[in-house]
């Protein structure tokens, strides 16, 4: 426990709480009172362990890039979440939520998905597990991530497409909340990020908390310490980044870095850098920062990576921005994207977009030689491509095969 937990009422100093329909009282109410209960039973962690190391591929490794640590002049070693099974680091959300929820009787699986990586987590999950999985994804979701539509329809979840508001990640999370409303007693919603009503954004840091976890183990191992100086991820929901953070949070000795998306700028009107641009409001159930505006109303954020353009943050993060435990960095689409280019020719590992907002972020600060990084690589940069090679050449003419 450190002061940058949860309390008792489901708040990081200002923000969090559980804003909820009359109707989602109960189920919210039974989560809450049963969550750790179930997370910390032995059979539940036998279980969710044994998962993440035969079927996910756990522990991720912990790779000491010295290319990558020779151009920045300090030693970086990269959190590989993106070999885990599926190619991101929500797998171990999913896998977790759904233990829990087959522990409390549920029978049917909702989810909402932006790029449809949490969406693939999901319906893979049910899949191993042979439970009814509705995935709810906006229209404009549907049509520019075709390949996880058609992962998740294989894998025997049914795509509901959202056409309310402008058809992407919020509208499609507030028509799975429309669902849980009308379902309450046999449907568990599962949240793919570090956001919604308490106790959600701590029931998802807990189980991304497996990252940290390893890092600490591994550092031992590596550097004969068991901490880092410097932690860096990036942020759309806050829940790879709050893996990462969760057993150093109160060890003043490892700075904190946050890459949020700064799209096109964050004075552009076209950014998803929340935590700069935000102002306190009420989204999917958490108070948090919100992207909003004079009158209150959410605006549509930008990225050019799908998995960081929400117009909030998870409540974990907008605490940890507030009292300056962690250092907040808005990574433009362009900086993004030639950071994947570095770490692909330096290193030969094609980073996930929202991952190289994390790369973006160690241009933007000073290393010392000694200074030990862990920079978490969130997933893979398969599902990106198009975006990569587009991008590259509108920027140099150049046609990349
Ligand atoms: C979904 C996703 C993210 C953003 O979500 P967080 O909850 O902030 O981690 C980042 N990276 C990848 C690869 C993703 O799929």
């Amino acid at each position: 426990m450190n002061k940058y937990d949860v309390n008792k009422d489901g708040y990081y100093g200002e923000f969090g709480g559980a804003y909820i329909p009359e109707i989602l009282y109960g189920c919210v109410e039974n989560l809450k009172n049963n969550y750790l209960k179930v997370l910390n039973d032995p059979s539940f962690k036998q279980e969710f362990y044994q998962l993440l190391k035969d079927y996910v591929g756990r522990p991720s490794p912990l790779y000491l890039a010295k290319r990558l640590s020779e151009k920045y002049g300090c030693k970086i070693y990269l959190k590989r979440e993106d070999l885990n099974h599926t190619g991101a680091h929500k797998i171990n959300n999913a896998i977790g939520q759904i233990l829990l929820a087959k522990r409390l009787g549920k029978t049917r699986i909702i989810a909402e998905t932006g790029a449809g990586q949490h969406g693939v987590a999901t319906a893979t999950v049910c899949a191993l597990m042979n439970l009814e999985c509705i995935v709810y994804m906006g229209k404009t979701d549907v049509e520019r991530q075709h390949i996880n539509v058609q992962k998740m329809q294989m894998l025997g979840a049914k795509v509901c497409p959202v056409t309310s508001g402008n058809m992407t990640l919020k509208d499609a999370t507030n028509e799975a909340i429309r669902d849980w409303c009308c379902n309450p007693s046999n449907t568990f919603y599962v949240i793919g990020s570090t956001v919604g009503p308490h106790p959600y954004p701590d029931m998802v840091a807990r189980l991304q908390s497996v990252i940290s976890e390893e890092i600490r183990n591994q550092l031992v191992e590596q550097e004969g310490r068991n901490y880092p100086d410097y932690l860096i991820a990036c942020v759309g929901g806050g829940s790879n980044a709050a893996g990462t953070i969760y057993h150093y949070l109160g060890d003043e000795r490892v700075k904190i870095l946050l890459a949020e998306a700064g799209g096109k700028g964050i004075d552009s009107g076209l950014s998803a850098a929340t935590i700069q641009l935000g102002k306190v409001g009420i989204i999917h159930g958490s108070r948090t920062l919100v992207i909003q505006s004079e009158d209150g109303q959410i605006e549509e954020p930008y990225s050019i990576s799908a998995g960081l353009d929400y117009p909030g943050i998870g409540p974990i993060h907008a605490n940890l921005a507030k009292t300056h435990r962690a250092e907040v960095l808005a990574i433009n689409d362009d900086e993004a994207v030639e950071a994947a280019f570095e770490l692909t020719r330096l290193e030969g590992i094609i980073p996930a977009l929202e991952s190289s907002h994390a790369l973006g972020a160690l241009a933007k600060h000073p290393f010392k030689p000694e200074d030990v990084v862990v920079l978490t690589v969130s997933g893979r940069g398969d599902k990106d491509m198009d975006t990569y090679i587009k991008a590259m050449n509108e920027k140099s003419n150049k046609i990349y095969y």
